[in-house]
């Protein structure tokens, strides 16, 4: 078990670290679930700055500032819709993971907390969002020692199950 990668059980828009991240949607104007938490939490000048950007592919990821989250920014990234996994799903959720690190690193953002990115209405299994998640964070943290701490911040047991699954699965010190 690795100490820079940790499962825990919360809400995001709570955490007091360097960036979370917002499992949103390509228009970044808002939405519902996570993307919803973390827009009423961080109050209108986020939605103003979101307008800024001109969108987001899936995949990708953007940056804006906190504004009245504990977080200092939020990353901003929109995860792939299950479609039944022939349409690259895999390889946009890893992306979604790794991009938003990139970012993280390039912000100067030791820690970095990320929510279960596709898997409340974009409906991406369970068990395996974990397990790419899991080992993508793990991935970059081996080759980035900028980053210090990346927490999954779980909002259900279930979710957190899967993800501390993954987490001991991988038997890896980073
Ligand atoms: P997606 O559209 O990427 O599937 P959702 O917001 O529907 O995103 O769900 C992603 C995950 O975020 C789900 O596990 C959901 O339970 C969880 N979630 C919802 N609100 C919060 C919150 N405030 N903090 C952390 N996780 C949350």
């Amino acid at each position: 078990m690795s100490e820079r990668i940790q499962v825990i059980k919360g809400d995001i828009t709570k955490q007091a670290v360097d960036a979370i991240v917002n499992a949103a949607n390509c228009s970044l104007l808002g939405g519902g679930g996570v993307d919803g938490a973390i827009h009423r939490a961080a109050g209108p000048e986020l939605l103003e700055e979101c307008r800024t950007l001109d969108g987001c592919k899936t995949g990708q990821a953007k940056i804006t500032k906190g504004y009245k989250l504990p977080a200092k920014y939020v990353i901003h990234t929109p995860g792939p819709i299950w479609r039944g996994g022939q349409r690259n799903e895999v390889d946009l959720l890893s992306s979604c993971y790794e991009n938003c690190l990139k970012l993280a690193s390039r912000h100067g953002c030791a820690t970095v907390d990320f929510p279960s990115i596709s898997t409340g209405v974009y409906h991406f299994p369970l068990e395996k969002a974990s397990v790419i998640a899991i080992t993508t964070i793990a991935e970059y943290l081996k080759k980035h020692k900028e980053i210090q701490r990346v927490r999954m911040v779980c909002f259900d047991d279930r979710t957190k199950d899967f993800y501390q699954r993954a987490l001991d699965d991988l038997g890896e010190d980073l």
